[in-house]
């Protein structure tokens, strides 16, 4: 049988406790992993002066695979977002988030089965910024002033928001050939082309001709303001929606509310060789350390890596129990409980026991 060499990075704030419950189902469900275990975070800050060392990078690039943990991103000011940085560095640029409502969890929908698909190398994400009161910034207000004629405030900061025909058309065809494999019927394309001509408008049109390469299934677009309300008032009519990087953040917080909360959103980042496999919620950090949150969405997010790795069978039997003990509403987390301080809640480590007991 297969032993499977896969990264593990239980990252800060609640992440180690989510991915000790991840590693645990996946042996139960016998499939062997050597789990190279990397930590990066706040603390490894405070320890090697990076948040992100080499080492971590290293062990991605060798293993193609890993687990994340969520690492906590100060904000404002520090360092920069690990999580970023780490889908930059390993070109992971699609951002995979499926949100469907299972039968049972926390939601006033019953039919959402969205997929998301964000782009996560470009737009406001690539980092570029222009602090308020640098030289470099009010030679760039003069360069714009010059050039456009338009002025910017001399008290202002500047993000630059980068969209190439290249980073669209790798999304947007990745958006589809999830569909076709996933008998998935439309691709929605968001944007916000009315507005900015220039970098989601070269989304949309990059989106209409790729479109054209996939007559079988259905192709529209979507302004992301009508995008959010149509989501919230009939997300059934929704099926693969695909995004730049910022609207794709947002949308698919929106997405995991529509399902029943961050505890049930998993994710996944791939790129043509690495795939990082981490929930969509972040470190939740006021729950650290207190064996409380709720650990499907990183649960979820080892399902899909199991899918990923050709380990099919072992992720559809994890994710038909845990549905099953959604249904049955017993052996969850407080946030899937009809109220927060509901007294039968179980702990984070207890829902991934009474998932082993059910394998
Ligand atoms: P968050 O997702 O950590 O938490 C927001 C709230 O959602 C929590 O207070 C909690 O009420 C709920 N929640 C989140 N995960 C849950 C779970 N598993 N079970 C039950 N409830 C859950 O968002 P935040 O507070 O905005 O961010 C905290 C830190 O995480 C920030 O530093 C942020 O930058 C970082 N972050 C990291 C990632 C990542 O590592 N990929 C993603 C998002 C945010």
């Amino acid at each position: 049988m297969a032993i499977y060499n896969i990264t593990l990075i239980p990252g800060d704030g609640v992440g180690p406790e989510i991915t000790d419950a991840v590693t645990k189902i996946i042996q139960a469900v016998g499939v062997d992993v050597n789990w190279d275990i990397q930590d990066a975070g706040t603390d490894v800050y405070e320890k090697e002066g990076t948040p992100l060392p080499q080492r971590v990078i290293d062990s991605i690039k060798k293993n193609k695979i890993a687990l994340k943990g969520p690492v906590t991103t100060p904000v404002g000011t520090g360092f920069r977002s690990v999580n970023v940085a780490l889908r930059q560095e390993l070109d992971l640029y699609a951002c995979l988030r499926p949100c469907k409502t299972y039968k049972g969890s926390r939601s006033i929908y019953s039919d959402v089965d969205l997929v998301i698909v964000r782009e996560n190398t470009e737009d406001l994400y690539c980092g570029i910024e222009f602090k308020k009161d640098d030289a470099e910034t009010f030679e760039l207000i003069d360069f714009i002033a010059k050039k456009t004629g338009k002025s910017i405030r001399s008290d202002s900061g500047i993000s630059i928001k980068p969209i190439s025909i290249f980073g669209t058309e790798r999304i947007v065809r990745f958006a589809f050939e999830y569909a076709r494999k996933n008998n998935r019927r439309k691709v929605t394309s968001v944007h916000k082309a009315n507005i900015m001509k220039f970098s989601d408008g070269l989304f949309l049109e990059v989106s209409r001709e790729v479109a054209k390469d996939y007559p079988d299934i259905e192709f529209e677009d979507k302004i992301i303001d009508n995008m959010c309300m149509q989501l919230v008032q009939k997300p059934a009519l929704y099926d693969v929606l695909v995004l730049p990087n910022l609207y794709g953040d947002i949308v698919s917080d929106l997405a995991a509310g529509l399902i029943g909360g961050l505890g049930l959103a998993p994710g996944a980042n791939i790129g043509s060789v690495y795939a990082v496999f981490e929930a969509t919620h972040g470190s939740a950090p006021k729950y650290k350390g207190l064996n409380k949150v709720n650990p499907m969405a990183m649960m979820l997010s080892g399902i899909l890596m199991l899918r990923h790795i050709g380990e099919g069978c072992a992720a559809d039997h994890l994710e038909k129990v845990i549905s099953d003990i959604i249904a049955e509403g017993k052996d969850v987390t407080y946030d899937m409980k009809p109220t927060p301080d509901d007294p039968t809640s179980i702990g984070t480590a207890e829902v991934a026991d009474a998932i082993i007991r059910r394998l």
